[in-house]
């Protein structure tokens, strides 16, 4: 299998490096001069609970790339899927697949722009990874894979990724119900990024307050809401438990919104909160909560 990976962040090392170890050919795609540098000059640096490992992966702009790929796992943020995909398809033939694990929602729709809708498969993963420095990545603890084939039927790459995973250590599975799975993920990350990114605080912090606690409590009850009015009826339950865990469990990670807006670059926030803004709207019902946090990380981040 030749591999590219479409954004050679945090997430695209890890990845890049755990397939590369099971025997996959692995080409890392990015637009950061620095991190394409670091990769080629001294290699990916993996550090995880088991150590920490060299892998000497080739790194590119796209435009420096030229074979076909059989698979393109994108992870750029959600804002940076368009341009990144338009960048890559000289290298998107007949048979190639291409694989979103991003956070967001819309994310298959930009990559519909640029490659077949029978070709797309989308998904979430429960991946952790930190970007140390250029050409550094970190990933403690484990995490899982659920995917599944846009257009519905399974083409027989979906194995192929699963067992690959499988062996590289990451839990995968096809899962119907992604359009569920994504959803849930997204409402959980609007109600605890968008806020913990506003109030500059780590998750314990907010659920250390009653009010903390029944913000999250309402944020998700809308996005749920929203969900159910869009067609994809999810557990509310289960993001109740995902954000208690966030403020106990998990209470001084900084959140991704929050890193980006203390490093001065813009949010994935128009395709969290505010996608579930434009679904509300375009099913007829109304999610001011969301609105607003949207609006005001929007401001935030022009400040
Ligand atoms: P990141 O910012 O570390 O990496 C994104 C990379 O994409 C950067 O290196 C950037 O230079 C590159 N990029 C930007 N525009 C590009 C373009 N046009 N072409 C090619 N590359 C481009 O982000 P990350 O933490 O790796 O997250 C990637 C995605 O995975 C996001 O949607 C995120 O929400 C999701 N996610 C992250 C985690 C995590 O723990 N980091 C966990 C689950 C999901």
């Amino acid at each position: 299998m030749f591999v590219y990976i479409l954004g050679a962040g945090a997430m695209g090392c890890v990845f890049g490096a755990k397939l590369s170890a099971v025997g996959w050919r692995v080409h890392l795609i990015d637009v950061n001069a620095k991190q394409i540098a670091a990769i080629n000059e001294a290699g990916l640096q993996l550090r995880t609970d088991s150590g920490e490992r060299n892998y000497r992966l080739p790194a590119s702009y796209a435009a420096d790339a030229k074979e076909k790929a059989d698979l393109i796992i994108v992870f750029t943020k959600s804002l940076h899927t368009s341009d990144a995909i338009e960048s890559m398809k000289h290298l998107i033939g007949d048979r190639t697949y291409v694989l979103t694990l991003q956070n967001g929602l819309g994310n298959a729709a930009k990559l519909a722009a640029c490659v077949a809708k029978d070709h797309i498969l989308e998904g979430v993963t429960t991946v952790p990874a930190e970007l140390v420095s250029p050409g550094v990545v970190s990933s403690h603890g484990i995490g899982a894979v659920q995917f599944y084939p846009v257009a519905k039927e399974m083409p027989p790459i979906t194995k192929v990724i699963s067992s690959a995973m499988e062996s590289a250590g990451i839990k995968a599975a096809t899962d119907p119900e992604i359009k569920a799975a994504i959803w849930t993920k997204v409402i959980f990350n609007a109600t605890m990024n968008a806020t913990c990114a506003l109030l500059d605080t780590t998750p314990g912090p907010l659920g250390g307050q009653e009010d903390g606690v029944a913000l999250a409590k309402t944020l998700i009850e809308e996005g749920a809401m929203v969900a159910r009015a869009s067609g994809c009826p999810i557990d509310a339950a289960g993001i109740h438990a995902m954000a208690k865990m966030s403020m106990t469990q998990h209470r001084d990670h900084i959140p991704s919104m929050l890193q980006d807006l203390r490093g001065g670059r813009l949010t994935e926030v128009d395709d969290i909160n505010g996608a579930i803004v434009r679904e509300a709207r375009a099913h007829g019902v109304s999610a001011p909560m969301h609105e607003t946090l949207w609006r005001l990380m929007r401001v935030r981040e022009r400040l």
